[in-house]
């Protein structure tokens, strides 16, 4: 079998598209969709991600507004800043780059944002609101893998799913979704036994790890449906976590590194910003209407 090759630049380009026209009519509704970023520190990759993703914001028509702060910025200093940013209605969405300098804790200061505008799905309530199948905004790397698969017309009503990883930001929200799709799932890790006889289990096979060679061709079943959410930094350049060559041999269909699950995080940050634009008016609107 030779795989068909997920394309997510290409379902990427359809989100943001979709987001565009979201916008506009958010706008003649009265909103007016604005992304807050906060960076902190001098982190070189964290400026570079932050930038792309504002561009982003201004292609689509979501204001960008962005807060720089000082590497030695002061814990109460940030505090002050993301309250600031909860109760002001030109921000929609807030997206809080992490790592933090080591001063700050990433968990408290990501848990400060209001649920209706935590675009990232990293606060507890978010989590547990996934956890619970209930509407939020979801993490924006699983949201992609999720919309990737949809776009792929993969059925996972009853399919076998396992997903290796299980960190807060994308291999717990990865699997929650899959098993909000009514597929049957199994979630493996740096201590799972015999991770090659249960990946071979799997008609769908999520890889977020972080280490190039984890799945390779003889772990996959003839025509597994295989994501590849790793990005590795390597002699040979950015890799996933997936032998593509041995595995697009077997796989019905699998996601390239780079061009693959990437390109749909930034768009699923647009997505969710306008989702949390529209929850916003409702809201707003639910209160000018409400008796009393
Ligand atoms: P993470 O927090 O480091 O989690 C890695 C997970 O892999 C952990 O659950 C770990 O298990 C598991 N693991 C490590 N070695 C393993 C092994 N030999 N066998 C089975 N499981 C193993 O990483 P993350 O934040 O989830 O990110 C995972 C990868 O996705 C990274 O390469 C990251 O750069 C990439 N990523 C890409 C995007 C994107 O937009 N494309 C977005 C986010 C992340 P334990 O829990 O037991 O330690």
């Amino acid at each position: 079998m030779s795989a068909e090759v997920l394309d997510g630049r290409a379902v990427a380009a359809g989100v943001r598209e979709r987001v565009a026209r979201e916008v506009r009519e958010l706008r003649s509704a009265g909103a007016d969709p604005g992304l807050a970023t906060v960076l902190v520190g001098d982190d070189p990759p964290s400026h570079v991600y932050v930038r792309m993703k504002r561009e982003a914001c201004d292609e689509v028509g979501i204001n960008p507004i962005h807060h720089e702060l000082d590497a030695a910025t002061p814990a109460h200093e940030l505090r002050d800043l993301l309250t600031a940013l909860n109760e002001d209605p030109a921000v929609s969405a807030i997206l809080l780059q992490l790592p933090l300098p080591a001063h700050l804790d990433g968990d408290e200061m990501t848990g400060l944002i209001a649920p209706e505008k935590d675009v990232d799905g990293l606060t507890p309530l978010s989590a547990g609101l996934l956890a619970q199948g209930r509407p939020g905004l979801v993490p924006c790397t699983p949201a992609g893998v999720m919309e990737l698969l949809a776009h792929a017309r993969v059925e996972l009503e009853g399919a076998r799913a396992v997903v290796i990883g299980r960190s807060q930001l994308v291999g717990k929200p990865v699997a929650q979704l899959l098993l909000g799709a009514d597929a049957t799932v199994t979630q493996c890790h740096s201590r799972t036994r015999d991770l090659a006889g249960v990946c071979r289990e799997a008609d769908v096979l999520v890889a977020a790890v972080g280490r190039p060679g984890t799945v390779t061709g003889e772990m996959v079943a003839e025509g597994a449906v295989v994501i590849d959410v790793g990005t590795n930094h390597t002699d040979r350049g950015l890799v996933g976590d997936v032998d593509f060559e041995s595995v697009a041999a077997r796989a019905r269909a699998v996601t390239p590194v780079p061009g693959g699950v990437g390109p749909m995080t930034i768009a699923m940050l647009l997505s969710n910003t306008a989702r949390a634009a529209r929850m916003q008016l409702r809201m707003t609107g639910s209160a000018a209407t409400a008796p009393g």
